[in-house]
């Protein structure tokens, strides 16, 4: 039985006894282990059911942390670390010898993120290691926003969940890399490329959306739902195409849906934080419906978190 509550000392007991935990951050939950113990990050993975070629986040309680588990910390890193962290930001940075290759799956680099999240990072301060942590579902399918998602998935295959309540963010962190004096966006996330620019200055965006095997969480298929997802920007079109199916509709902003359809707007007033906060949390809640056999998605525009979102629902449908 897997253990629910929202007592940081009883999540660093079961860490320091190298078990899994679940934990909270403003992103999403993270299935987190002791970094920097190569066996406990294998259960990671099998927890997960995740392909060992995918490399895991490493979460830190400072900035000053960083320079334990890496090298050749560029300038313009130490930059945004001073303006996102903690933060919706993860950094991949030259790494020391000290993390173990299954956390990076042999890369040379490793991604480092502060999180901000009162609990976690007081759990973080408590511990004398960083935690491993990939998000907490099963591998590929929608990421969990809440702990109640995490005990819906892995109840029984992890030692404990601490309960920090909803994900403020609700998407991933942004992932950065640094290429030879280039900064480079390697998946959208929580931090909008406009705000990467303000603090990093001129910046490549190269998601790789193949299948690199090096970076699965930019597998063109990801998070996605048992039904069948379709996407569009003619959303009208979309819904007369699947007419004959009982659809649930993603939708934002002040649109008019017709009302014999299950409506799910990730925010009326246009909001992208609202939305990003809503949209994993809306494709478990339809998911779970016996009375839907599809969902239909309109990309919401182009600006602000509206690039990680459309991301996401893109990797989330049907190809
Ligand atoms: P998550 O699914 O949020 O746990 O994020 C894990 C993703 O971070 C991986 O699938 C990779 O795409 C990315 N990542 C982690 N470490 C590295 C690294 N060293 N180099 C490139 N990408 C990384
Ligand atoms: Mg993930």
């Amino acid at each position: 039985m897997t253990v629910l509550n929202s007592s940081v000392a009883d999540a660093a007991s079961f860490l320091r006894n190298d078990e899994l935990v679940a934990i909270p951050t403003e992103t999403v939950y993270g299935l987190a282990g002791n970094a920097l113990n190569a066996a406990v990050v294998l259960k990671i993975f099998e927890a997960k059911e995740r392909p060992s070629f995918d490399p895991l986040i490493v979460h830190i309680p400072s900035k000053e942390a960083a320079f334990l588990y890496a090298e050749d910390v560029p300038p313009v890193a130490l930059k945004l670390m001073e303006a996102f962290w903690p933060g919706p930001l993860t950094l991949v940075l030259k790494k020391k010898s000290i993390i173990p290759d299954v956390v990076t799956s042999g890369l040379d680099t490793v991604g480092l993120r502060m999180p901000n999240h009162a609990m976690t990072l007081e759990l973080l301060n408590h511990l004398d290691f960083p935690l491993a942590a990939p998000s907490a579902n099963p591998f590929g399918y929608i990421s969990p926003t809440t702990a109640q998602h995490v005990m819906d998935q892995l109840d029984s295959k992890i030692a404990m969940v601490l309960d920090g309540g909803a994900c403020k963010v609700g998407v991933e962190s942004t992932i950065v890399g640094f290429e030879e004096g280039e900064t480079v966006i390697y998946r959208l996330g929580g931090l909008t490329p406009e705000d990467i620019r303000k603090v990093a200055g001129e910046v490549e965006i190269r998601i790789n959306s193949s299948s690199d095997p090096k970076a699965p969480g930019m597998l063109k298929s990801h998070y996605a739902p048992s039904k069948p997802l379709y996407i569009s920007n003619d959303l009208d079109q979309l819904i007369e195409l699947n007419n004959g199916s009982r659809l649930a509709v993603i939708c934002f902003g002040d649109v008019m849906i017709d009302e014999k359809h299950a409506i799910y707007n990730l925010s009326a007033t246009g909001d992208f934080t609202e939305a990003a906060s809503n949209l994993f949390a809306y494709l478990r809640a339809i998911d779970k419906r016996d009375d839907i056999d599809a969902i239909v998605a309109a990309y919401l525009p182009e600006s602000s978190l509206g690039f990680a979102i459309n991301d996401r629902l893109s990797r989330a449908a049907v190809k």
